[in-house]
């Protein structure tokens, strides 16, 4: 071995504020270079892109149709513009992804639908009012029709939807006849969370499209739509080329997703961006003036520090969200790269600056 790589000693991480500046696993990287040697048919038509439509259908138990994309928000806007006319409406929460952070990605690809917001504790949608908000002037030519419905799995501030939970709302889209999508951005954090099967978790109960997520849990830049409904999938094609998302060289997206879904990678990587987001937990709940928001089910903690903490965790130079909510209200993110030191190193530094 380098000699100055065993005696380099390697400083804590302070990053806590997204899981997406963590790099990439080196699996993935590998399977990058790999799959550089010789030639590939171009847009999809190689092996290993078929190779992971055959990984991604055994792992959801059925028939899939897989669309590959560089990016979450491509992943969910184009979901959604295929389950929705541009006379449709989208029910998704208010602190939804789609709602906030896709810069109107969902209502230019749908042609102008409307978002409505659908609120509901733990950034989750509560069924009561979505029964409520669907059954507005349905058949009204002047009001646009409910079409979709997305939820975030895990959700935007790391809850989770339980089975059941997913289940009622699958059960009120099929009675109205609209669809469900779910946004899976952090859908392998859920997952390990709730210890079921890729399967149980979507199409079983009730979700018609998927946004299955990897870039955050460990890929450079890959995310996979799967479809449940074969109807959906005759126009994904061309809505993926129309939007300019189908690679020619589609060989390193899949050898990316290949990778992660090879050897329970990508199970593996979210279990340990969820235990150390436990971990910090644990470490800083019973600390003078910490108040913790929620069980972290997935791997997003949020929690109250008193201001002079978070002034003095800034000043040792962590990195992490804290003006965007409440006062004193910071977000703590962990990844698949997040080592134990690193959460040591943080907890250690919230206990002295609490005193
Ligand atoms: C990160 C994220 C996405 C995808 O974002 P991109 O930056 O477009 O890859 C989608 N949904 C949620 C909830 C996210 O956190």
């Amino acid at each position: 071995m380098n000699q100055q790589a065993v005696s380099t000693h390697k400083e804590p991480a302070l990053g806590f504020s997204s899981d997406n500046i963590a790099g990439a696993s080196p699996e993935v990287l590998e399977a990058m270079v790999d799959c550089n040697t010789g030639q590939s048919a171009p847009y999809g038509g190689d092996a290993l892109t078929a190779r992971v439509e055959r990984k991604l259908a055994e792992l959801f138990e059925r028939d899939v149709d897989v669309f590959l994309v560089p990016t979450g928000t491509t992943a969910n806007a184009l979901c959604l513009a295929a389950m929705t006319p541009p006379w449709g409406s989208v029910f998704c929460h208010p602190s939804s992804h789609v709602n906030n952070d896709e810069c109107g990605a969902p209502e230019f690809y749908t042609n102008g639908a409307k978002l409505i917001s659908v609120d509901g504790p733990s950034a989750k949608i509560d069924p009561v009012n979505l029964r409520k908000a669907a059954n507005v002037k349905v058949g009204d030519v002047h009001v646009t029709q409910p079409s979709c419905v997305s939820i975030t799995q895990a959700t935007e501030v790391g809850s989770i939807y339980s089975l059941d939970e997913i289940r009622e709302l699958g059960d009120l889209c099929r009675a109205s006849s609209i669809g469900l999508h779910m946004d899976g951005s952090r859908f392998a954090n859920a997952l390990v969370s709730l210890d079921c099967t890729p399967a149980e978790m979507t199409w079983k109960a009730g979700v018609d499209a998927l946004s299955f997520g990897a870039t955050k849990n460990g890929v450079p830049c890959a995310e996979a739509i799967v479809l449940f409904d074969k109807k959906l999938a005759a126009e994904m094609g061309y809505r993926r080329k129309r939007a300019g998302h189908l690679f020619s060289k589609m060989r390193f997206l899949s050898a990316q997703m290949d990778a992660y879904l090879t050897d329970d990678l990508w199970l593996r990587n979210a279990r340990q961006a969820n235990d150390t987001a436990r971990r910090l937990q644990d470490g800083i709940k019973d600390l003078e003036g910490v108040e913790i928001f929620g069980a972290p089910q997935a791997n997003l903690l949020f929690c109250r520090l008193p201001a002079a903490v978070i002034e003095g965790l800034l000043a040792a130079g962590f990195v992490f969200y804290h003006d965007r909510w409440e006062p004193d209200v910071v977000r703590f993110v962990t990844s698949f790269a997040t080592t134990t030191e690193d959460v040591d190193n943080l907890i250690a530094n919230v206990a002295r600056l609490a005193g």
